[in-house]
């Protein structure tokens, strides 16, 4: 009777005990390889991938789980190849003093972290780097499929040199030493192959030589990049670089990365140069020429200026991916930290001329970028960088949907952004040919859309269903404020 009893709750709340395969009728598909949109589609999916994409109907069985599609939209799930699932908003990687000093805080956090990328339609994320909780984030019995690029740091380089504790050090394993004597273990081209060893789909390489316009740390010698490049190449390791100074950028073309992962925005003097200079073009042009992948990741700079402005832990959105008890730790005096610590940055400056040095001159700055790029048809990669800093205005998932708006209001194109959020992130790190359009043989990793995402980019956040290997979820069962995601958390391994 007992175990009647317990069955029975089980498949009251657990959505598994799905059919076996799912067709889904009369469906309008939008993908990056179609020219335009295929209507009235029929598309079968069994064993988790795509089986059959049709203009003519499929037979069912009574295995068969049917959704009508007439008046949705069928696209790609996303993919953010930048995002930090170790990094919790607000307090910093786990590791860091503020996650420490509230443990349970951050453990609900990183519970509600996977579907909160869900609720907005992430099925895909890759994590450049990924500090020591990324386990928390696959350990989830639902969370979307995750890469990650391992760091090569050495200890006067960023971002090592940055954590003044021996905890927050303890985030970096690859580390070469540049300054010692090398050894068979930390030679650039063993840590290479024990990142490949461990899985990681990438290797990231920071160009930070300091905040801003400061120039205060060495980089990775031209030696080491030389030697890790080299040695990632069979591999097949993209090199992803951190860089955002127009400098920097020069020094990651010259080492030949595969990928920029933030946009160039840290340019010329405050306010007076706002104009694409020649020397600019002439970066911006190697860049295309080497076909360097580029991620504008427009929110880091974003969330950097919310923070400075009143009411920014208190958008509505917040609470359908955010644990509410951590929106109301937001409000706290000891969660200002890093607002002081930017405001301690820029010399005590009133807040809103912080935040406008950040929403309107940095990122205008970012915003020409993006228009030289969209001019020269060049394809972006969409990328994030959530949180892209200890602010608490970025919260997962949703930052995902803000950098597309971004991309939007800067003037990419909504087949643009389809594109970079799609095929060119998949191709990017070489997973075309599991994911990234709607196609048969590819892993169903799927949206339902309400309307359609090249008419406008609020319909990526319109979402309806979200197909992950194949089984079919409610958008409202990520909610971080449903009951039908307290029930999904209960029967989480
Ligand atoms: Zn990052």
């Amino acid at each position: 009777m007992r175990k009647h009893i317990l069955i029975a709750i089980l498949f009251l709340h657990y959505p598994t005990f799905a059919k076996e395969s799912v067709l889904i009728e009369n469906v309008t598909v939008v993908s990056s390889h179609l020219q335009r949109p295929l209507q009235k589609a029929h598309v079968l999916i069994a064993d988790g991938r795509i089986k059959t994409v049709s203009s003519s109907n499929i037979k069912k069985t009574v295995d068969t789980q049917v959704i009508d599609g007439t008046t949705l939209y069928l696209a790609p799930g996303i993919m953010d190849s930048h995002v930090h699932v170790s990094s919790i908003p607000g307090m910093g990687f786990g590791v860091e003093p503020v996650a420490q000093k509230n443990g349970a805080l951050a453990e609900d956090y990183y519970k509600q972290q996977p579907y909160s990328f869900l609720y907005y339609g992430i099925t895909q994320v890759v994590d450049p780097n990924p500090g020591l909780e990324w386990t928390k984030f696959t350990s989830s019995k639902v969370h979307p499929d995750y890469y990650r690029c391992e760091v090569i740091t050495a200890r006067s380089t960023f971002p090592l040199v940055e954590k003044n504790d021996e905890l927050s050090k303890s985030m970096f394993s690859y580390i070469v030493e540049q300054d010692v004597a090398e050894t068979a273990l930390n030679s650039p081209e063993q840590i290479v192959k024990r990142i490949a060893e461990s899985g990681a789909s990438c290797i990231k390489v920071y160009f930070e030589d300091g905040y801003g316009d400061e120039s205060q740390w060495p980089l990775l010698s031209d030696d080491t990049l030389k030697r890790i490049r080299k040695s990632a190449l069979p591999h097949k390791l993209p090199l992803v670089a951190h860089a955002n100074a127009l400098d920097m950028y020069q020094r990651a073309i010259d080492a030949e990365v595969d990928v920029i992962a933030h946009g160039l925005w840290n340019w010329g003097e405050f306010w007076r140069e706002t104009e694409v200079s020649k020397p600019m073009h002439g970066v911006i042009n190697q860049l295309m020429s080497k076909s360097i992948g580029y991620m504008p990741t427009q929110r880091v700079i974003a969330g950097l200026g919310e923070l400075m402005l009143h009411n920014s832990h208190g958008i509505p959105e917040f609470s359908k991916v955010t644990p509410k008890e951590l929106l109301e730790w937001y409000k706290q005096p000891s969660a200002q930290w890093f607002k002081e610590e930017l405001r301690a940055g820029f010399d005590e400056l009133p807040d809103e001329v912080i935040a406008r040095i950040f929403l309107k001159d940095r990122m205008g700055k970012g915003n020409k970028i993006l228009q030289t790029l969209t001019e020269a048809g060049y394809p972006l990669l969409l990328g994030s960088d959530f949180p892209g800093s200890p602010s608490f205005s970025n919260q997962p998932g949703l930052t995902t949907f803000l950098e597309m708006k971004a991309m939007a209001d800067a003037g990419v194109s909504l087949v643009a952004i389809l594109a970079a959020a799609t095929i060119n992130n998949a191709r990017q790190f070489n997973i075309d040919e599991d994911y990234g359009t709607v196609e048969v043989g590819k892993v169903a990793n799927l949206l339902l859309l309400k309307q359609n995402p090249l008419t406008t980019v609020d319909a990526w956040s319109n979402i309806h269903q979200v197909i992950l290997h194949g089984e079919v979820f409610d958008r409202t069962d990520f909610a971080a404020d449903t009951m039908a995601n307290k029930a999904l958390q209960r029967t989480s391994r």
